[in-house]
């Protein structure tokens, strides 16, 4: 076999990104079960007769049929989609409700930075993507609880979810009070450098129980609490990303200021 061939295949994919091209095409960005992320063209989409359009809004869960060397091996890079049906379109319960929205930007965002190269297939991410738009939509939790989870499961996945059970760089279990985003969660006397943040227990717990999914413990939590959390997590997610998330900031947590969570983690707590 030699030479470029373009293959027909199917998978089904979250639709992370939508961008214009020229007129009436656009790009998507696509996180695939098992292609892992990748983009295609969809031509045609501004046509009241395409039935891409509708399907290929942000956010949904579709089943698509691409066209393109599934390995990519061969030269192009960009895939065009040929068919595509909507499996449950998730976008559209976000419109008109700015804190889903814009948590469900941030999710789609983060999953196309913890995915650098594409075609690399990641199906725990998939399925973390998917279980939070679909958790988002059904509104079974606060929205930022449920962008945090997906925040640190997929902090632990790319291999740098913050220490919360041990000393982040001397490794003594148990819970420790102060907490160094540079040094890697939470660190013990020993070890706390200048500067340490010394969040309330509670809010380290909240962020346990998001990792590991106790939802009966985080839907209990106050708003303050979530709002350190947040704080940290966001602090935590930008030190290890090289560019900053740009919806993150966006996120509706309820803040006087936007980026206030952030600010908060830094001061030393008066108790
Ligand atoms: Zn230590």
């Amino acid at each position: 076999m030699t030479g470029y061939r373009r293959q027909l295949y199917r998978d089904d994919a979250v639709v992370l990104r939508v961008q214009k091209l020229g007129e009436s095409d656009r790009i998507i960005t696509l996180l695939t079960r098992r292609h892992g992320r990748l983009r295609a063209v969809a031509r045609g989409v501004r046509r009241t007769t395409s039935k891409f359009g509708a399907r290929l809004e942000p956010f949904g869960h579709v089943d698509v049929q691409l066209a393109g060397d599934p390995k990519g091996n061969t030269g192009s890079s960009l895939h065009s989609v040929s068919q595509v049906e909507g499996i449950d379109l998730y976008g559209k319960r976000f419109l008109g409700d700015y804190p889903r929205y814009t948590a469900a930007s941030a999710i789609a965002e983060t999953a196309e930075r913890l995915t650098p190269v594409e075609r690399e297939p990641s199906l725990r991410l998939f399925q973390l993507t998917l279980g939070a738009l679909k958790s988002l939509a059904r509104g079974e939790h606060a929205t930022t609880l449920v962008l945090d989870a997906y925040l640190l499961r997929g902090m632990a996945l790319a291999g740098w979810a913050p220490a919360l059970t041990a000393c982040a760089v001397c490794g003594t279990p148990g819970r420790h009070r102060a907490f160094s985003v540079p040094a890697g969660g939470a660190v013990c006397p020993d070890c706390r450098p200048p500067g340490a943040a010394h969040p309330a227990p509670a809010t380290v717990e909240l962020m346990s129980a998001l990792t590991t999914g106790d939802w009966v413990l985080a839907d209990a939590t106050d708003t303050g609490v979530r709002r350190e959390c947040s704080g940290l997590v966001a602090a935590h997610l930008q030190w290890h990303l090289e560019r900053a998330l740009r919806s993150l900031p966006l996120v509706d947590r309820g803040n006087p200021a936007p980026g206030g969570g952030a600010q908060d983690v830094s001061r030393e707590r008066a108790e």
